[in-house]
């Protein structure tokens, strides 16, 4: 019987107190919930794995071959902190194509992941009792990276029947001293929606009234984004704003890439200096190899993304339909990424056993094996998160299953 999906206990002797700052620290409840899916299959239980963000495709074989010839050149050492100089210059030039974005190469830092930049952000930029505003639905790592500066997150709730937009009033009374940080993600985890330029503009003109706030665009799915969907940013709409920016990004989602490790930031100097020092004594620097790879990835074709995204486009097109088909179930149709959000919550509570999405998640993996991530992860009780980067049979089955679950 599955109970709890994301273990929470952390057995402590006095000689092994863990330090106060992990209190509140959960483990990431994608990766654990990945971690329990993979563990009952390998048990031998028919799991349908929708839970991590994961694509479900290999890294294209030009980028593989990249690390193959970048091990053979002796690429195998300690590269500067902030990544290598080639590296750092074609995420220049990515920038500059598909961003229109002008930034120094002093500009740029090369992270073992976005998670890892966000990570060095936070440390950098916050002290204890400053604040970070982040929009919920949210991506599940933001709190905890966030509380692990001594900061604390002032969460602001949007809805889906207005496609998740940030209602410009709050954010403008949230923006006050002693708030130092903005999180935009867009296209977002989990909602999969694509911020338009008015809501982009809207959020330019509040920014400008608090000059102390600096604001993290999260752009990783920028690339899994559907057809006639141009991607923009924060900086991108608000070009006086590129100062005050920091975008993250990384090819983990874009080039299905998870496993390299690489992400990356773009700021000013002086605060990319700071996060580079930081990373100097922390990490030393993002893997070798994996670095020549992303550089290949970057500069190199990019047919192999769109095969990617017209799969998870085609298979968006296949779900959420028949997730909305299903009683009581409503799910908003997403721009880009590859997650349906759905909202459950007129099934909680029927059955005293299932009052919460947890509990909702707990019963729909052990009575068809069927694996999602619990909205409350994402600050939205009531709702699940299914992954749709998985092959197109999984899928099926997983519909057939929920079906007959939800029937
Ligand atoms: N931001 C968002 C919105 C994400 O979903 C993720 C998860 N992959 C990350 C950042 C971190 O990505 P990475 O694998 O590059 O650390
Ligand atoms: N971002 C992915 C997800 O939301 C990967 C797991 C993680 O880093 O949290 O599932």
């Amino acid at each position: 019987m599955i109970t709890a999906i994301a273990p929470c206990t952390r057995p402590m002797t006095a000689s092994l107190a863990i330090a106060n700052r992990l209190a509140e620290i959960q483990p990431s409840p994608t990766l654990a919930i990945a971690s329990l899916a993979a563990t009952l299959k390998q048990a031998g239980r028919p799991i349908l794995n929708l839970s991590i963000g994961e694509p479900d495709f290999d890294t294209p074989t030009f980028i593989r071959e990249a690390a193959r010839e970048a091990m053979e050149r002796g690429l195998t050492r300690y590269t500067p902190a902030a990544g290598t100089p080639s590296l750092r210059e074609a995420i220049q030039a990515k920038f500059r194509k598909d961003n229109q974005l002008d930034y120094p190469v002093t500009s740029i830092l090369v992270t073992p992941g976005a998670k890892y930049a966000l990570y060095a952000l936070t440390q950098c930029l916050l002290n204890p009792g400053d604040r970070v505003v982040i929009i919920a639905p949210y991506w599940v790592s933001y709190p905890d990276i966030i509380r692990l500066s001594g900061a604390e997150c002032h969460i602001l709730q949007t809805d889906a029947t207005d496609r998740y937009a940030i209602d410009i009033d709050a954010l403008d009374a949230s923006l006050k001293p002693p708030t130092r940080l903005l999180i935009l993600n867009s296209p977002g985890n989990p909602t999969g929606v694509h911020y338009p330029r008015s809501q982009l503009d809207a959020i330019g003109s509040v920014v400008r009234r608090h000059p102390q706030i600096v604001i993290v665009t999260d752009d990783l799915y920028e690339k899994i984004l559907w057809q006639g969907l141009p991607f923009l940013n924060l900086a991108m709409v608000c070009p006086d704003l590129v100062d005050r920016c920091v975008v993250i990004n990384g090819v983990s989602k874009s080039h299905a890439m998870t496993g390299w490790r690489i992400g990356y930031a773009a700021a000013p100097p002086a605060l990319i200096q700071a996060m580079a020092d930081f990373q100097s004594h922390t990490v030393s620097n993002a893997n070798s190899i994996a670095q020549a790879a992303a550089e290949a990835a970057l500069s190199g074709d990019s047919s192999s993304i769109d095969q990617m995204v017209a799969a998870y486009h085609a298979r968006h097109d296949y779900l959420v339909p028949r997730l909305n088909e299903l009683n009581g179930i409503r799910v908003q149709p997403a721009d880009g990424t590859f997650y349906a959000f759905a909202d459950c919550r007129p099934h909680l509570g029927l059955n005293p056993a299932i009052s919460d999405d947890q509990a909702l998640a707990c019963d729909l993996l052990e009575r068809t094996g069927i694996a999602v991530v619990p909205g409350s992860a994402f600050g939205a009780p009531g709702h699940l998160r299914l992954s749709y980067a998985t092959d197109d049979q999984t899928l099926e089955i997983a519909v057939s299953r929920l079906q007959e679950y939800f029937s």
